[in-house]
C-alpha cells in the first residue's frame, strides 16, 4: 500500500468528497463491531468503479465491497484497506419493459436498499418483493446471497445480473444464474472481483393495497419473533437442511449463553446480539460455544451465515 497520506491525498484528488477516512468498521455494520478501516470510497458510476479499483490495485491497496453492512462481523483490528460502496448512481430504479399483460421488468441499481425497492414496486402494484420488506441490506448483496424470508427468495424474481470487475461489465441472464441455499454461482461469470452493479426483478401486477398488507404482515412478523432493537446480522447460522438453527441451538439450552456482551438472543436463538461493548472475538468465542454444543447434542455443525471477516 502507499504511504499513508500519499494515499488520502491520492484518493481525495481522484474522487473529492466521495472518499472518508477514520472511519471504523463498527459505525458501517449493523453488528456495531469492527475496528479502523483505511478508506470508504463511494462509487458513483460503472466509470468511476473501474477507475477506483485500477487505483488501489495498482497501489496494492487491499479492498472489499460493502452495502449495508448487515450480513459482516467485521474484525476488532479493523482492516487496513479500502471498502468500496456504491453510491447514489447505483440506487436508480425504474420499470423496464412490459413483458405481458401481468408480467413487469424493473430495473433496480445494486446499491439501493431492499425495503425502498420493495416500496417502489408496493407503491406501482408489482408483486413478488414482498418477502424482502425488512431485510435491512442492499440490492447488490442480496442477489449473491440470495437473501429469503417466509419461504421466497431473491432467486424466484430475478431476470438478470448485471455484473462487473472493474475491467468490464457483463449482463447475465437467468440462465446463467444458478440460486441455492443463500448463495448465487453464476456461469460464465467474469474474473473476480466481482461487483454487482444491477438487477432486472420479474415481477407480477397485483394490488398496492393487498402487496402492502402482505408486506405490514411481515414486518409484524419481525417485531414479535426478532430483537430488532439490538445491533445483529440477523440469523448468525444456516439452516441445515430439513431443520431450524434456532431449534436446535434453543433446545441446547443456549438462548442466552453470553461471552462477554456477545449474547445468543433471548428472543431468537439464531440471532446474536451486541449488548452494547461485543467484540469480533467475543462473537466468535460465541459461536464456537454454541457450534460445539449443539453438534455435541444434535450431531450437526452448524454453518455460519453471517460472514467473519
Ligand atoms: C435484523 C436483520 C434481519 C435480517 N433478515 C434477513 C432475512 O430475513 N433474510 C436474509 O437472507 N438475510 C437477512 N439478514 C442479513 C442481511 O440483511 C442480508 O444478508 C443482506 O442481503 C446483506 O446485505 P448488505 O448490503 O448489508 O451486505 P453486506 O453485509 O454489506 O455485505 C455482504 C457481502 O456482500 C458483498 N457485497 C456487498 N455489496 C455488493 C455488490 N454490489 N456486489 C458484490 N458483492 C457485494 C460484501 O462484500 C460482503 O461480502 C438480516 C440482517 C439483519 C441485521
Amino acid at each position: 500500500m502507499l504511504d499513508r497520506s500519499l494515499f488520502r491525498t491520492e484518493l481525495t484528488q481522484l474522487l473529492g468528497g466521495r472518499v472518508r477516512f477514520d472511519l471504523t468498521l463498527a459505525r458501517l455494520t449493523t453488528m456495531k463491531i469492527g475496528g479502523p478501516v483505511g478508506a470508504l470510497i463511494f462509487a458513483e458510476h460503472v466509470e468511476e468503479c473501474h477507475q477506483v479499483v485500477t487505483f488501489l490495485e495498482k497501489n496494492r491497496t487491499p479492498w472489499r465491497l460493502i452495502g449495508r453492512g448487515s450480513n459482516v462481523l467485521a474484525p476488532d483490528e479493523g482492516f487496513d484497506g479500502a471498502l468500496l460502496a456504491l453510491g447514489d448512481g447505483f440506487k436508480t430504479i425504474e420499470k423496464s419493459t412490459d413483458l405481458s399483460a401481468d408480467k413487469v421488468l424493473v430495473r433496480a441499481g445494486a446499491g439501493l436498499s431492499l425495503t425502498r425497492v420493495a416500496d417502489w414496486c408496493a407503491a406501482r402494484g408489482l408483486a413478488g418483493l414482498e418477502f424482502a420488506a425488512g431485510i435491512p441490506g442492499c440490492v447488490g448483496a442480496a442477489v449473491l446471497k440470495n437473501a429469503g424470508a417466509w419461504g421466497s427468495e431473491m432467486g424466484a424474481v430475478v431476470a438478470s445480473v448485471t455484473v462487473m470487475n472493474g475491467r468490464e461489465e457483463r449482463t447475465l441472464p437467468r440462465s446463467c444464474l444458478h440460486f441455492s441455499y443463500r448463495s448465487l454461482w453464476m456461469a460464465p461469470a467474469l474474473p473476480a472481483p466481482l461487483i454487482v452493479a444491477a438487477v432486472e426483478f420479474e415481477l407480477r401486477r397485483s394490488s398496492t393495497v393487498a402487496i402492502r398488507e402482505q408486506m405490514a404482515y411481515y414486518h409484524q412478523l419481525r417485531r414479535e419473533k426478532q430483537p430488532l432493537n439490538q445491533p445483529s446480522a440477523g440469523s448468525f447460522f444456516k439452516n441445515p437442511p430439513g431443520l431450524f438453527a434456532a431449534e436446535l441451538i434453543e433446545s441446547s439450552g443456549l438462548k442466552g449463553l453470553r461471552v462477554g456482551d456477545a449474547q445468543v438472543s433471548t428472543r431468537h436463538a439464531n440471532f446474536f446480539v451486541n449488548r452494547g461493548r461485543a467484540t469480533a472475538r467475543q462473537m466468535i468465542a460465541l459461536m464456537r460455544e454454541v457450534q460445539q454444543k449443539v453438534e455435541k447434542q444434535h450431531g450437526v455443525m452448524l454453518e455460519p451465515e453471517v460472514e467473519v471477516w
